[in-house]
């Protein structure tokens, strides 16, 4: 497939498919752009929450009540009257599937419910207004390997099949509708690509069929110093490089997900975040060279998380304490965001999110118990609770000389403390520990000191 097709690629977020009016206001965008387009949707906001919630029979039967309001409406007032029985069969047909999950290949099936009704629906809505629209099932696009929850993408695979059925497509239609977060393995199982993962199934598709660009529609202007919706001191980004973004987004900034720039690093597909309810104003522009990018630093935040340290004076000039340590880390699946190693090598510190870090702290015990028996080489493994992590983002910030001092002062003069810190070697970024209670202060702070440029 040959660059001159000129795809573009547009994602609609939770928010925007949120209700009818929502959809209208999606299928009115979708109707003034430029074909061929290819479309990923999210499920309506609060869609795949309320799957995740399933855990016991209660559970499903309520969630299916929800479910069938919300998607019946949709169905009543976005479709054309000829084709809403056939999508109210659908509905029903997807919903009497819901039951508490009993493994991660039955959860996955169970979280795909929202896209894979809101990929056909908003199909149908297309029609109706006369765009020659068809859905796609993501299952049969995005091979994934590994977990059924947040697999790895089989690139070559899915790029091919991507490529193949864009082709099949576009023979008799303009847009096509495919569903996000949702994938398929080797086995034809459903799998998913992990939660907020409908961003990454719009630059996978973008990047296999070379689209000019890939644009996400969201609920805010696009990437702001920090998230807009708490902080008034926020300001709009106009220009991004893809390494930036993504780095903000893992520490997370979640107007988008981490993953979305990798498939993109090697292409000339260019990103960029709309809001739908303000389609006329330019967004934000991801891509390789910004060529207006300020000096603005962006300021995300991971909250909860917690801070385990393992200290003792035994450890001193030990060689393999880090090994041993981030391994039974790793043995246990545990992500760690951010690790701090004192200079005289008398504890380290690690970062995990709240979720996981019952299981990282029993690792650490369990794995570490000889060596805290054994001439206490370690005398603590210590956790701090109710914390978060503030990183500081910016490509501009390397070699500015002074920036971390304005940013100490800024937490010191608001009276913040500073509990880990830690700035990665490529010099994008500085992460520091608070208390989950001082982060807005914290954040506040950095936007509103000097140097930072917002
Ligand atoms: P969608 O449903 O469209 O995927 P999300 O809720 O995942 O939308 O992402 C959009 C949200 O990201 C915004 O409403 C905003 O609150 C939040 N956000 C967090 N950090 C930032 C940031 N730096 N810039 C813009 N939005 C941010
Ligand atoms: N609906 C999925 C979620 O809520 C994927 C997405 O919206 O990006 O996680
Ligand atoms: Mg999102």
């Amino acid at each position: 497939m040959g660059p001159t097709l000129a795809i573009r690629v547009y994602k609609f977020g939770g928010t925007s498919v949120r209700d009818a009016i929502r959809v209208m206001g999606v299928v009115q965008l979708i109707a003034q752009a430029r074909q061929p387009l290819i479309i990923v949707t999210s499920a309506p906001a609060g869609i795949t929450d309320l799957l995740q919630g399933i855990t016991d029979h209660a559970t499903a039967q309520s969630a299916v009540t929800n479910l069938a309001d919300r998607f019946l409406a949709l169905v009543s007032e976005v479709v054309a009257p000829s084709h809403q029985r056939q999508l109210s069969a659908l509905v029903g047909r997807q919903l009497e599937k819901v039951r508490a999950p009993e493994s991660d290949a039955d959860r996955a099936k169970l979280m795909s419910l929202g896209e894979s009704l809101m990929a056909p629906i908003l199909a149908a809505s297309l029609q109706h207004r006369g765009i020659r629209a068809v859905a796609l099932d993501a299952r049969e696009l995005i091979c994934t390997d590994g977990a059924y929850l947040g697999g790895r993408v089989v690139f070559d695979v899915t790029t091919k099949r991507i490529q193949a059925a864009v082709e099949r497509a576009l023979a008799h239609h303009g847009v096509m509708v495919v569903g996000g977060f949702i994938a398929g393995n080797a086995a034809g199982e459903t799998t998913t690509l992990g939660r907020n993962g409908s961003d990454y199934t719009a630059s996978i598709v973008g990047a296999a069929v070379e689209a000019d660009e890939v644009w996400i529609w969201t609920d805010v202007d696009g990437i702001y110093t920090a998230d807009p919706r708490h902080h008034a001191a926020a300001t709009l980004i106009p220009e991004i490089s893809f390494r930036e973004s993504a780095e903000a987004a893992y520490f997370g900034a979640k107007v988008v997900h981490p993953f979305t720039m990798w498939p993109l690093l090697d292409s000339q597909t260019s990103l960029r975040i709309k809001n739908t309810l303000r389609p006329d104003q330019p967004g934000t522009l991801i891509c390789h060279e910004p060529e207006r990018r300020g000096s603005q630093l962006i300021v995300s935040t991971v909250d909860p998380v917690v801070v385990v340290t393992v200290g003792g004076y035994g450890l001193v000039g030990v060689p393999g304490v880090a090994a041993k340590v981030f391994g039974s880390i790793a043995a246990a699946g545990v992500n760690v965001l951010m690790i701090s190693q004192s200079s005289s090598e008398h504890n380290i510190s690690f970062v995990v999110h709240e979720r996981e870090s019952e299981s990282a702290v029993s690792a650490v015990n369990m794995d570490l118990a000889g060596w805290i028996s054994d001439e206490h080489r370690v005398d603590r493994i210590s956790v701090i609770k109710d914390a978060a992590i503030v990183t500081v983002v910016g490509e501009d910030m390397r070699g500015r000389v002074g920036i971390a001092g304005q940013i100490f002062s800024a937490l010191g003069e608001v009276g913040v403390n500073v509990m880990v810190i830690a700035q990665g070697s490529s010099e994008y970024s500085i992460s520091i520990v608070v208390k989950s209670a001082d982060v807005r202060l914290a954040t506040d702070a950095i936007l509103n000191a000097k140097g930072t440029g917002s």
